[in-house]
């Protein structure tokens, strides 16, 4: 770090000295670190260069449809740009999914019917997923439930998938149409799944019954490692744009792809029966989801290396994280524990100032739609929500645990984390 950086750091953001000697000794152990996200990021960016090429995309694929949207060439190549990086045989990409939640929504209603039972193998689903399957409070807002598909779920033994469980109910229950695995943390204190792990996992589920779905929650793991769960035998999977894969470019959206027969069942959930994916006008946005697709792999791996060196000058600081700063990785969140609620509160209102957006705002604990407890978000981002740009959310619950994530640069990741924890010293 430069001099002038540190006086502009004490000066504007009153940088203690303890925040700069503990940002010098965390620099200096993270970077050796960086070696092998720059690999990984490599090998993506050459995958997804590949398949624009493959695809032959050109200017004319960022036109503007209207109405039905009959022939999109831009949407309709997406699909296949999408398909190839995933190793899979069918993509839906869409502005028109309004977030993660709704394009996983989609897959599942898409391809459970009356009497199937979808079974969880990585424990509890994402909070937002609650309402969908009928696990919730809510009541009579059409879940999975109410329309007589059956859940259950294994949780996870020591932080693994407890694989003799999961076959004992794939054996016991015929009803079993569809497994969900959850790649990335969530709302977890968990290490999130490496890719390999979950190939393991479909390997052993497969040779028991091949005729389940296996259907992945990729949100957050997209570039992350050198292969998706499409390419270890995910038959399904669905995600955000407005996280990693949009490159923070994307300003909306969620993509499903895998097998193109559960696309296509998804698809007609998307839309109607018989319409599919064939329909839906784009509004302008292909030239946002391609280039944002472009720029993912590199912007996937600056927030990683944001996540890594907040790991370490959190653990410096005192505080428990995970992963740690060494630990591989197959997600970009990071989970801080402060066992304090105005600790974490304080670091959540330090990433809020440290946005470019909206940084003289405070955020407050709120009762946020889809979860049940309250929950605290810090996102100044040019998308509303983006959780690819640089924010940190919390449910207000012990142990309080705060889910760090982003950063469309890793100056700017750093210099985040670096302005939270000076935050909580005040
Ligand atoms: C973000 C996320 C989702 C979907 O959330 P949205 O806010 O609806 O995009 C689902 N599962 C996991 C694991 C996530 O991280």
């Amino acid at each position: 770090m430069l001099k002038e950086t540190i006086e502009l750091l004490k000066q504007q953001y009153k940088f203690t000295d303890e925040t700069i000697s503990l940002y010098n000794q965390a620099i200096n152990d993270v970077e050796k670190e960086f070696e092998m996200y720059d690999e990984i990021r490599e090998l993506n960016q050459l995958k997804v260069l590949k398949a624009f090429q493959e695809e032959r995309i050109s200017d004319s694929h960022f036109t503007n449809s209207s109405g039905y949207g009959y022939g999109d060439i831009g949407r309709d190549s997406l699909d296949l740009v999408y398909a190839r990086i995933f190793n899979a045989e069918k993509a839906l990409v869409r502005p028109h999914f309004v977030n993660g939640t709704h394009a996983i929504g989609t897959a599942l209603f898409g391809n459970l019917r009356p009497g199937n039972t979808m079974l969880a193998v990585t424990g509890s689903p994402y909070d937002t997923l609650h309402n969908i399957i009928g696990i919730s409070k809510e009541e009579n807002i059409g879940s999975l439930k109410e329309y007589g598909v059956k859940y259950s779920q294994i949780d996870l033994k020591n932080g693994k998938l407890d694989m003799e469980k999961i076959k004992e109910a794939l054996i016991s229950d015929k009803t079993i149409k569809l497994v969900h695995m959850q790649r990335s943390t969530g709302y977890g204190w968990r290490n999130s799944f490496l890719v390999n792990e979950l190939g393991e996992a479909i390997k052993e589920i497969k040779s028991i019954r091949n005729d389940v779905i296996v259907f992945v929650d990729n949100c957050y793991g997209e570039f992350i490692d050198t292969k998706e769960p499409t390419d270890v035998g995910a038959d399904l999977m669905a995600g955000s744009l407005i996280k990693n894969i949009g490159g923070g470019i994307s300003p909306t959206g969620g993509y499903i792809v895998g097998k193109a027969e559960y696309v296509d069942q998804a698809s007609y959930r998307l839309t109607t029966p018989g319409i599919g994916g064939e329909c839906g006008s784009t509004f302008g946005v292909m030239r946002q989801l391609y280039q944002g697709l472009f720029l993912a792999p590199h912007i996937a791996m600056e927030a990683v290396k944001g996540a890594v060196f907040c790991a370490r000058v959190m653990e410096l600081a005192g505080f428990e994280v995970l992963p740690k700063y060494n630990e591989k990785r197959s997600d970009i969140i990071q989970a801080i524990k402060f066992n304090d609620a105005e600790k974490l509160i304080n670091f959540c209102k330090g990433i809020q100032k440290a946005s470019p957006i909206d940084s003289f705002v405070e955020c407050e604990p709120w009762d946020m739609p889809g979860y049940t407890d309250q929950v605290i978000m810090a996102a100044g981002a040019f998308i509303q929500g983006s959780s690819i740009e640089l924010s940190a959310d919390a449910p207000i619950r012990e142990p309080y645990i705060a889910y760090l994530q982003g950063g469309l640069t890793f100056d700017h990741a750093k210099i985040g984390a670096l302005i939270a924890l000076n935050n909580i010293f005040k």
